[in-house]
C-alpha cells in the first residue's frame, strides 16, 4: 500500500541539454581538459550576463573555494570576526574558520529567512572585519541595510550568492551591487551547473589578482598561459602558499550553455512557484517569501513552514510525501545544532528564535526545470492530502 505507483520524483535533477553534452565532449576532443579557452569564455560570458563587462569574474571549482579565496584576499585572518547567518549551508561559515578567524553567527528574519540586519549590528566587536549575507532560497538579502552597516562600521561585504542567480533587487542582478565580492555555486542542484563549481564576481582589480593567484598554488601564472603562449615558457614563481582550485574546461563547456538558458529556466521555476502559490493558499502552512514588486527571485528553493493547525508536525509531514513517492529536502539544519558549531562557540537554540522556529518547520519541494506539468500537480496533490488528512 504505502508502494508509490509512480517513479520515485527526486528532489531535484539537473537539466544537461544536448548543447551541453556536445561542447563538453568538443573539449574532451580537443586535447585541453584542464582550466583553458573554456574557462576564460565562461568567465567573459559571466561578467556579460550580469551585463558588466569591466566585473572580474573568476571561475572556481566550488562556491566554497570561492568564498574562501575572496576572505583570504581581503586580509580575514586570526582574531578577527565575520558575521553570517546561522540559517546557511555550512560552507559559509568554515571559510572562516579555515583562515583562523571566527563567525558570529546571527538569527534571520521571520518573514523573509534572510539575514537580520537588526542582528548584524548587534553582533559588531572591535574585531568585527565581514560580513557575508546568504540569499536564502533565491531571495535577495537586505542589501541597502547590510550596505548602510558595512559603511557605517568599514566592515567588507562578501555575498553568498549561492542560490541567487539570477537574483535581482533595485534593477540591479546579484553579482553588480557593491559588496567586495560575491559568489555563485555551480553544484549539481544549483540554478545552474557544473557538477561542481564556482564564480567569483568583483569590481576590485586587487582581490581579483590576489584571488587568481592563490587558486593556482600561489603561482605568477598559470598552465594555460605558460603552455600556449607563442612563446613556451618553462619559468613560473610562487609568491605564497596557494590552493588548487582552479575550474576545468569540461566543466565550464557545463556552464557555457546553463549560462545561456539561465534566464529561461528561472522563467520555469517561478511558473512552479506560482502553481504552488495559488494551490497551497487555503493550506495551514506559511508559503515563501516573495521578491519586492519589481525584483526577482532565482527560485532555487520552494521552502513552506508548516503553521500550527497543521494536522502533523515537519517530520511525519516529509515521512508522507516520501510514501507518496516525493523527495523533499530541510533547508537548512541550522549551523547553532551542528556539533560543531554548538560546541565551538557555547551556542543554544534560544539564540536564534526565528531560525529555530522555521527549521522545525520548513520542508524544501521539489522545483526543477525537469518537472513535467504532472509532477507539479502530484506534489500539488501529495501536500494538500497530507495537510487535509
Ligand atoms: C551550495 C551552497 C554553498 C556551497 O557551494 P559549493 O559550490 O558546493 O561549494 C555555499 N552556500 C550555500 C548557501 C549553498 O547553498
Amino acid at each position: 500500500m504505502n508502494t508509490p505507483a509512480q517513479p520515485f520524483l527526486p528532489f531535484a535533477l539537473p537539466d544537461i541539454g544536448e548543447d551541453e553534452i556536445a561542447e563538453v565532449v568538443d573539449t574532451l576532443r580537443g586535447g585541453w581538459i584542464t582550466t583553458g579557452r573554456k574557462v576564460q569564455r565562461f568567465e567573459l560570458s559571466f561578467a556579460e550576463f550580469l551585463g558588466d563587462p569591466s566585473l572580474h569574474c573568476i571561475a572556481v571549482n566550488s562556491a566554497t573555494a570561492g568564498l574562501h579565496l575572496s576572505l583570504e584576499a581581503l586580509g580575514i585572518g586570526p582574531g578577527d570576526e565575520v558575521i553570517t547567518t546561522t540559517h546557511t549551508f555550512t560552507a559559509t561559515a568554515e571559510v572562516v574558520r579555515y583562515l583562523g578567524a571566527d563567525v558570529r553567527l546571527v538569527d534571520i528574519n521571520p518573514q523573509t529567512l534572510n539575514i537580520d540586519p537588526k542582528a548584524v549590528e548587534m553582533a559588531i566587536t572591535p574585531r568585527t572585519k565581514a560580513i557575508m549575507p546568504v540569499h536564502y532560497a533565491g531571495l535577495a538579502a537586505d542589501m541597502k541595510a547590510l550596505h548602510a552597516i558595512a559603511h557605517r562600521h568599514d566592515l567588507q561585504l562578501v555575498e553568498d550568492a549561492a542560490h541567487a542567480l539570477p537574483t535581482s533587487l533595485n534593477g540591479r542582478l546579484v553579482g553588480t551591487l557593491p559588496s567586495a565580492s560575491t559568489v555563485f555555486s555551480f553544484y549539481a542542484n544549483k540554478t545552474i551547473t557544473t557538477g561542481e563549481g564556482g564564480m567569483i564576481v568583483t569590481a576590485d582589480a586587487n582581490l581579483a589578482r590576489r584571488a587568481r593567484m592563490m587558486q593556482q598554488h600561489g603561482m605568477d601564472r598559470n598552465a594555460f598561459e605558460r603552455y600556449s603562449a607563442t612563446m613556451p615558457s618553462w619559468y613560473y614563481e610562487i609568491i605564497a602558499p596557494g590552493y588548487k582550485y582552479n575550474l576545468t574546461d569540461i566543466a565550464a563547456s557545463l556552464g557555457l550553455h546553463q549560462l545561456r538558458r539561465a534566464h529561461a529556466m528561472a522563467e520555469q521555476r517561478a511558473a512552479i512557484a506560482s502553481r504552488y502559490e495559488e494551490a497551497f493558499a487555503d493550506l495551514p502552512l506559511l508559503r515563501p517569501p516573495k521578491a519586492l514588486p519589481g525584483d526577482s527571485h532565482a527560485w532555487h528553493l520552494y521552502v513552506i513552514r508548516l503553521t500550527d493547525d497543521a494536522p502533523i508536525g515537519r517530520d511525519s509531514f516529509i515521512k508522507a510525501l516520501f510514501q507518496k513517492g516525493i523527495g523533499c529536502s530541510v533547508h537548512y539544519i541550522p549551523l547553532h545544532q551542528h556539533p560543531y558549531w554548538r560546541d565551538r562557540y557555547a551556542l543554544s537554540a534560544a539564540q536564534f528564535p526565528n531560525s529555530q522556529d522555521a527549521f522545525e518547520r520548513m520542508v524544501s519541494l521539489p522545483i526543477f526545470t525537469r518537472m513535467a506539468d504532472a509532477d507539479v500537480e502530484r506534489v500539488i496533490q501529495a501536500v494538500r492530502q497530507i495537510c487535509q488528512a
